[in-house]
C-alpha cells in the first residue's frame, strides 16, 4: 500500500466519510482511516450515527411509535388489536440489521468510490504526517498533502452519576435494552433524552427525565418548546426541570438518585438510569504537540468557517468542530472540504441548518427564532397555523402541532420556520429549500401545494405572515 496520499481522512462517521467519497470523485488518491470495530475486530465505518446515534434510535423510535399506535390509536380507526405485544428482542434485531445493512453499505461506498479504508487509531503529527496504530499491525506512517480530521463525539459522562454500562448507561446503553425498565430516569431533557425517552415510555417504562435547566428546549422557539411539553406530559413523560442531580448511590439492581430542585434536595429510585447530558468532542490523543492544530478550552478542533485549522492543508468537520452536532451538518462540511481542496468554492450556509427532535409529534426548525430576532432588534411578522385545522391531520389522526413562519416586516423574507407535528423531520426540507433560495412568506403562499397533505400547513402558516390564511380566523391582516 501507498504511504503517500493526496487526502488522508481521519473518522469514517458522516462527516468523514462523506470527505473521502467526495475527495475521492475529485480525483485524489484517498485514505480513510477508522477504528470503530464490531464484534468480530473488522473495521465498521458510519461513526457514531449510523452504529449507535441517529439511525438505530430512529429504527428503534419508529417500532415504539407503530407499537404506540396500535395500541391507542387504532381502536378509533376500526382496527381491533385484540392480542397486541412487543417483542423488544425483535425489535433490537430488527435495529441491528438495519445498522448492519448501512454500516456495509458505507464499507461498499467508499471501495467502490476507490478509497483506501485503514483499520486504527490515528495521530496527527508534524508536517501532515498521520501515524496509524492498531493492535493487529505495527504502527503505519503516511504522508498526506491534505488531512481531514472528523473524530466525531462521544457521551459526557457525569460524577454525580457515572455509567457502569450495566444500571447506569449513557445512550449507547439505552438503545441496548432487552427488556422494558420498569422505572427509567434520564439526565438530560435534551435532543438525546427525549428520544430516548419516548422509545421506553412507548414500550411501556414509567420515565422521568431530570432537567438541570429551568427552560425547556431553550434552542426551540418558545411557543413550539411549550407545545411539545404539554404533548410530552400528556404521553405521561415525567419531565422535572430545574432539577440538578447531585448524586447517585446503587442499592442492590437500583439506583438513588438525589437532585435538588427548587424546593431542597429530592430523591427518586430507578431500575436503570440513562445518562444524556451531552456530548463532547473525541480530540484526546488525535494531535501530536507539533501538530500546528489547536484545540479550544473544550476540546474542539479550533476552524474558521471553511473548516480551516490553524496548520495548512488540514481541515476539520463535524461534531469536533464548533457549531450543532448533527450528522448532516457535518457531512455539508466533509463535502465543502473536500471540495475545496480541489479549488472549488462551496460554502456551508450555517444560517439554515436543521434541527430536528424525532419524537411524536416530531420538532423541527431551521433559522431565527422570535426571541433571537428580538434580541438583535430586527422587526418580524408571523404566521402560524394549527395542526388541528389540517384536514389530512384529521384523517390521519395527526392534528397535534403547529406550523410558524417568522418573516422579516420590511422585506418579507423568511427568518425561520419552526414545526412541531407529524413529519415535521420531513416537512422541514421545504422550509430550509425556500430559505435557501431567499423565499419571502408570499413566495411560499403563491407557491401551489398539494392536497390534503400535512404540507399544507407551512403552505397557510406562509399565508397567515400577512393575515391571508384561509383555514383560520385571521385576526391581522396586511
Ligand atoms: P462520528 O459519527 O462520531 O464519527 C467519528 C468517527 O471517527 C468514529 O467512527 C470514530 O471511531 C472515528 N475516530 C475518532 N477518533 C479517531 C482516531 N483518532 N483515529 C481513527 N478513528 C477515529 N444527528 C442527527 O443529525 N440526526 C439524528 O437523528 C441524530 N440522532 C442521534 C441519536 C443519538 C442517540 C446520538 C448519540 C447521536 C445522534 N445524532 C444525530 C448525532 C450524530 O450521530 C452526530 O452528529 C454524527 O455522528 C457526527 O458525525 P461525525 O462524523 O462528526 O462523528
Amino acid at each position: 500500500m501507498s504511504e503517500k496520499f493526496d487526502v488522508v481522512v481521519v473518522g469514517a462517521g458522516p462527516a468523514g466519510y462523506h470527505a473521502a467519497i467526495r475527495a475521492a470523485q475529485l480525483g485524489f488518491n484517498t485514505l480513510c482511516v477508522d477504528q470503530w470495530l464490531n464484534e468480530k475486530g473488522e473495521l465498521q465505518p458510519g461513526g457514531t450515527c449510523l452504529n449507535v446515534g441517529c439511525i438505530p434510535s430512529k429504527a428503534l423510535l419508529d417500532a415504539s411509535h407503530k407499537y404506540s399506535q396500535a395500541k391507542s390509536g387504532f381502536p378509533a380507526l376500526g382496527i381491533q388489536t385484540k392480542g397486541l405485544a412487543i417483542d423488544v428482542a425483535q425489535m433490537q434485531k430488527h435495529k441491528r440489521s438495519v445498522v448492519a445493512s448501512l454500516t456495509q453499505g458505507v464499507s461498499g461506498l467508499l471501495k467502490s468510490n476507490g478509497v483506501v479504508v485503514m483499520s486504527g487509531h490515528a495521530k496527527l503529527g508534524a508536517g501532515k504526517q498521520v501515524t496509524v496504530s492498531s493492535d493487529q499491525a505495527s504502527p503505519v506512517v503516511v504522508q498526506a498533502e491534505h488531512v481531514i480530521l472528523a473524530p466525531g463525539s462521544s457521551p459526557i459522562d457525569i460524577e454525580a452519576c457515572r455509567c457502569d454500562d450495566d444500571i447506569v448507561v449513557d445512550s449507547t446503553g439505552a438503545l441496548e435494552f432487552e427488556g422494558v425498565p420498569k422505572r427509567l430516569g434520564i439526565i438530560g431533557a435534551g435532543v438525546i433524552g427525549l428520544e430516548l425517552g419516548s422509545v421506553w415510555s412507548r414500550l411501556g417504562s414509567e420515565v422521568v427525565l431530570l432537567e438541570a435547566m429551568d427552560s425547556f428546549l431553550p434552542g426551540a422557539d418558545t411557543q413550539v418548546a411549550k407545545e411539545a411539553l404539554k404533548q410530552f406530559k400528556r404521553q405521561k413523560l415525567d419531565i422535572r426541570l430545574g432539577a440538578k442531580v447531585v448524586d447517585s448511590q446503587k442499592s442492590g439492581t437500583q439506583v438513588v438518585v438525589r437532585y435538588e430542585d427548587s424546593e431542597g434536595t429530592q430523591s427518586e429510585t430507578f431500575d436503570r438510569i440513562v445518562v444524556a447530558v451531552g456530548r463532547r468532542p473525541q480530540t484526546a490523543d488525535l494531535l501530536a504537540s507539533d501538530s500546528g492544530v489547536s484545540l479550544d478550552a473544550r476540546g474542539f478542533i479550533e476552524v474558521d468557517e471553511h473548516c480551516q485549522t490553524g496548520a495548512p492543508g488540514v481541515f476539520a468537520v463535524g461534531d469536533a468542530v464548533r457549531g450543532a452536532m448533527l450528522a448532516h451538518k457535518g457531512m455539508e462540511e466533509g463535502l465543502m472540504v473536500a471540495e475545496r481542496i480541489k479549488g472549488k468554492k462551496p460554502q456551508v450556509d450555517y444560517d439554515t441548518v436543521p434541527m430536528v427532535i424525532y419524537t411524536h409529534p416530531e420538532i423541527a426548525w431551521v433559522g431565527q427564532t422570535e426571541d433571537g430576532l428580538k434580541q438583535k432588534g430586527i422587526e418580524f411578522n408571523v404566521g402560524v397555523f394549527p395542526m388541528a385545522a389540517s384536514g389530512r391531520g384529521m384523517a390521519s389522526q395527526e392534528t397535534a402541532g403547529l406550523v410558524k413562519v417568522i418573516a422579516d416586516s420590511a422585506s418579507d423574507r423568511v427568518l425561520g420556520v419552526h414545526m412541531i407535528g407529524a413529519h415535521a423531520s420531513e416537512l422541514i426540507a421545504e422550509a430550509v429549500i425556500a430559505m435557501e433560495f431567499g423565499a419571502s412568506a408570499e413566495d411560499i403562499g403563491l407557491t401551489m401545494f398539494a392536497h390534503p397533505t400535512i404540507s399544507e400547513g407551512f403552505h397557510e402558516a406562509a399565508l397567515a405572515v400577512s393575515g391571508h390564511a384561509i383555514h383560520i380566523a385571521n385576526r391581522k391582516r396586511r
